[in-house]
């Protein structure tokens, strides 16, 4: 029998696990009792043992949106953000802490400090799949199909405490949901 090939699960070639990805976000909204937008990721983020704190980052550093410190189990937001960026940040670095801290604990190198950028040029797996985690837990598709059909993109924005940019994500998910 041979030992299994943890060099594989370092390969930023692999496929994200979406599916896994969603199931945690749904399972973290169920453990919080969560029924209804907004949520709020950094109380959940507490009640996992993290904290949140906000940082100044100097001018060079003006891309980071945000991190995760395993080790002191911290979350440092860019305090200059919106708060409609803010909560996809916590919710974000929270998802690298629900999955992937044991895999980021064995190859440190594999972890990626948030930038502020579109989530659609993401190409590495782990951000991918925290991308997909923030997403679902932050706008979960049964709230958004309990408001989507008669709230605007705007207002669902406001609503689910999130940017145009992920109710826009989350609407054509939903869409492509219902077509497949
Ligand atoms: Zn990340």
């Amino acid at each position: 029998m041979t030992a299994p090939d943890l060099s594989a699960i370092s390969d930023s070639n692999i496929a994200p696990d979406f599916r896994r990805a969603r199931a945690r976000a749904a399972a973290v909204l169920r453990e919080n009792h969560v029924i209804r937008p907004p949520v709020a990721p950094r109380e959940i983020a507490e009640s996992y043992g993290l904290s949140v704190q906000l940082v100044e980052l100097p001018g060079d550093l003006n891309a980071v949106a945000g991190y995760i410190d395993l080790g002191d189990q911290v979350i440092s937001v860019n305090a200059a953000d919106p708060y409609n960026r803010k909560t996809f940040t916590i919710a974000h670095e929270l998802g690298h802490y629900l999955l992937h801290r044991e895999l980021f604990k064995q190859h440190p190198e594999r972890y990626q400090v948030l930038l502020r950028r579109p989530i659609a040029v993401e190409t590495d797996p782990l951000e991918k799949e925290a991308n997909v985690f923030a997403a679902e837990l932050l706008v979960p598709m049964a709230f958004l199909k309990l408001y989507g059909k008669y709230a605007t993109p705007d207002e669902l924005a406001d609503l689910f405490a999130v940017s145009r940019e992920v109710i826009g994500y989350r609407l054509k998910f939903a869409n492509l949901a219902a077509v497949a």
